[in-house]
């Protein structure tokens, strides 16, 4: 494709989709289509002759769309928000066609130092102190690995530059909570740690990890002659949105000179907002702390921040300096390959400091505060509803709820709640997650797409309660 041909095709894809975004809302937020079936509809083998951009974007338009859930509707309300404010969708577009890497500070000083400095914006827009430094991992996950790795490896000083996690005399030991994202113990995995070391730690009332049964089980680690080397604490948990007592968890690391991770990786963006704080207070306490404003915030997927205090420990783990990546500035500039697992860097900051000032702190502080607001007034309108539960408490925007109707219990209520939430995932009126909580399903009501208004709000209660109750679901009316 050439620069016109670019241009020209560019034009109508930007266009498509700003009709997207503008009519996304009157349609349904997602259609039933069965595993294959689209993939079907599409040639098995590659073309072997050039083909249009228009005849690739109409087999977009005819098979793939269809295929969309679409989490930017007003009426999503699965998961958790992953908004895209167009600004960022521009930062993004920007990144991959200048497509210049960050292999290091050499290769795109402007990536290096947009990414240095966003980073700061956004410490101190969280009310971060300037103890920590900051680079973008692709997603929590990743950020998580890192950690971790890097717990192992201050306890063990460094085994992975002699015998590893194999010559080391005490199994290392790493406690998460039942509440924890997958995510959490799959990085425990990975970097070695074994699950007979991975200690799920159990909640309180509200689902927030219990101090005192996480200080019993590392003491109890500790006897058994086990070294006790990571707590990862959440803030703002998936299926609840618990925050766990990261002051108590501070304090039982510093005592077991453990490393504290804190996974804030939907949470984190709420931040911005000073009253919520004191729902991460001693966050500072932190070793290294992930927050994803490719969920609330409105960055455009990927785009997770990872924080850490002891940077020169990180870049120890994580640097490599083969002679074909040695550039003159290595002794007074950051190489961000020594900041994480891939060596390759797109241009993430971008969208990032697209969405900032596009917006202001202003604005995007307003809009996490209208749906903290929604999410209240629809948890009043559960409780206030007979034979509704609100299940959990609803610190930020989602609202777990089930529908008790007398008589129902067991694995009766689950069937009813599993029919409830797919009848009005199928009616494409809303798209809700069902989860487990306490051993029992109910549905996760998650509140914070960019355009989710109080109305969309109430037609989602409306909904909610006709699929529980048996009613018609009538189709959207706009
Ligand atoms: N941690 C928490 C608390 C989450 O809610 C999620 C979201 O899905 C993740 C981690 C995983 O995020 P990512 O997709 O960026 O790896």
């Amino acid at each position: 494709m050439d620069a016109e041909e670019f241009r020209r095709a560019g034009h109508r894809l930007i266009d498509w989709l700003a009709d997207y975004r503008a009519h996304v809302a009157h349609g349904p937020v997602s259609q039933p289509v069965e595993p294959g079936s689209l993939r079907a509809q599409l040639p098995a083998n590659a073309p072997e002759q050039p083909e249009s951009f228009d005849a690739v974007f109409a087999d977009f338009e005819r098979v793939l769309a269809p295929g969309l859930v679409h989490w930017q509707h007003p009426s999503f309300h699965g998961y958790f928000p992953s908004n895209a404010e167009l600004s960022s969708v521009l930062g993004d577009l920007l990144s991959t066609g200048v497509g210049s890497l960050g292999l290091a500070w050499q290769s795109n000083p402007a990536l290096t130092e947009l990414e240095d400095l966003t980073l700061d914006w956004m410490r101190r827009a969280l009310g971060l102190s300037d103890a920590w430094r900051g680079v973008i991992q692709d997603t929590a996950s990743s950020a998580t690995l890192v950690a971790l790795v890097c717990a192992r490896e201050r306890s063990t000083r460094c085994s992975f530059a002699h015998g590893g996690l194999q010559a080391e005399p005490k199994p290392l030991v790493v406690y998460v909570s039942l509440h924890s994202h997958s995510s959490v113990e799959k990085a425990a995995l990975l970097a070695g740690f074994g699950r007979d070391n991975v200690r799920a730690v159990g909640v309180d009332a509200h689902y927030a990890l219990d101090p005192a049964q996480l200080a019993r089980a590392m003491a109890d680690d500790r006897a058994a002659g086990r070294m006790p080397c990571a707590i990862v604490g959440t803030s703002g948990t998936t299926t609840t949105t618990a925050f766990d007592p990261l002051d108590a968890l501070g304090e039982l690391a510093r005592e077991h000179r453990a490393w504290l991770h804190v996974d804030a990786a939907m949470a984190g963006s709420a931040m911005l907002v000073p009253r919520l704080r004191e729902l991460w207070r001693g966050v500072e306490a932190a070793d290294s702390l992930v927050l994803n404003p490719h969920k609330w915030l409105g960055a455009a997927f990927d785009c997770s921040l990872y924080y850490v205090r002891d940077a020169e420990h990180l870049v120890r783990v994580m640097s490599t300096r083969p002679s074909y990546l040695a550039t003159a500035f290595d002794e007074r500039a950051r190489n961000l390959r020594d900041w994480g697992i891939p060596l390759g860097r797109r241009f993430r900051a971008l969208k990032l400091w697209f969405l900032l000032r596009d917006q202001g702190l202003v604005r995007l502080r307003a809009r996490l505060e209208r749906d903290l607001d929604n999410a209240q007034w629809l948890a009043g309108e559960v409780r206030a509803a007979p034979q509704w539960r609100v299940l959990a408490p609803v610190a930020l925007q989602t609202v777990c709820v089930r529908h008790e109707p007398d008589g129902l219990a067991g694995e009766a209520l689950d069937a009813h709640t599993q029919r409830w939430a797919e009848r009005l995932n199928r009616s494409g009126l809303a798209y809700v997650t069902p989860a487990v909580l306490d051993g029992r399903w109910m549905v996760r009501l998650s509140i914070g797409a960019l355009d989710t208004e109080r109305r969309h709000v109430e037609e989602l209660w409306r909904n909610v309660r006709t699929a529980a109750e048996g009613g018609a679901l009538a189709p959207r009316a706009d």
